[in-house]
């Protein structure tokens, strides 16, 4: 299978900005004994800004433009070294690419966006993208990973989009407001009534929130794609949701595309 796993600023570091080494670690390993299983992997991961807030020291995440392509600068240079270092420990490779919303919207560099993917592939690399967010000021960016994961499944034709964030998936009220909130498991079609179960953005650090996520899910959907949230404090679930087993909330893809 071919799979294009999101990892969240959420999930990667702690409210601090700092990195959370057991999530990593573990999402490190659990993603490399999958590409040994033969499945092909492309990672967009988050956590430029959060990482780069932590190093830097800076009290919150920043709000104006300058501090916030600082941080990335520093973050994903932070956020590259922990890819490179644990990964290789497995014996895998990675390649990072920094894309913006325009390259993606300009045919040749898409193309050579998409023929860079595939040639990292075929070379058993493990594509890590993000954002190019020293540059994408509001005008160029696709302006969260959740949409720009989504963005990257279609155009890599993945089998599978997994978005790990801090929440088990879509619930049928906040479950951190309504204690009896559920975790709706299957959503076959994004109707208004499941567009009105999403609120605003999640955490202090990142940038998505289940609105982000929901738009992903119809972007992928419609365009052939399965797509699941799941939590990922437990990186190990990737296993069983790779399996197909029920973890998390699985968007189908639409009937006419399977
Ligand atoms: N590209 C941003 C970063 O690396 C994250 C965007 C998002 O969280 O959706 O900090």
């Amino acid at each position: 299978m071919r799979i294009v796993i999101k990892i969240g600023t959420s999930t990667l570091t702690y409210a601090t900005g700092n990195l959370h080494i057991r999530h990593v670690e573990t999402l490190c390993k659990v993603i490399s004994d999958l590409k040994n299983a033969g499945h092909e992997i492309i990672l967009v991961s988050s956590g430029a800004i959060g990482m780069g807030t932590g190093k830097l020291g800076l009290p919150e995440r920043p709000k104006d433009m300058p501090t916030k392509q600082a941080a990335a600068a520093v973050g994903q240079c932070e956020l590259m070294y922990f890819y490179d270092k644990l990964f290789s420990e497995y014996n895998h490779t990675v390649g990072q690419i920094l894309i913006t919303g325009s390259d993606l919207e300009n045919a040749q560099r898409n193309q050579n966006f998409r023929n860079t993917v595939e040639r990292l592939l075929e070379l058993k690399v493990l594509p890590v993208i993000n954002e190019n967010d020293t540059v994408a000021t509001e005008e160029i960016a696709v302006g969260d990973n959740d949409t720009l994961a989504a963005i990257v499944a279609t155009v890599a034709s993945a089998n599978l989009l997994i978005l790990l964030s801090d929440i088990d998936g879509l619930y049928t009220a906040d479950p951190h407001k309504d204690p009896d909130a559920k975790l709706i498991p299957d959503v076959f079609e994004i109707s208004e009534e499941i567009l009105a179960l999403a609120g605003g953005a999640g955490s202090e650090l990142g940038t998505g929130g289940m609105k982000t996520k929901l738009s992903a899910a119809s972007l992928c959907t419609e365009s052939g794609t399965d797509m699941v949230i799941a939590n990922g404090s437990e990186p190990e679930l990737l296993y069983g949701i790779v399996d197909g087993e029920p973890i998390g909330t699985k968007f189908h893809k639409k009937a006419s595309n399977i």
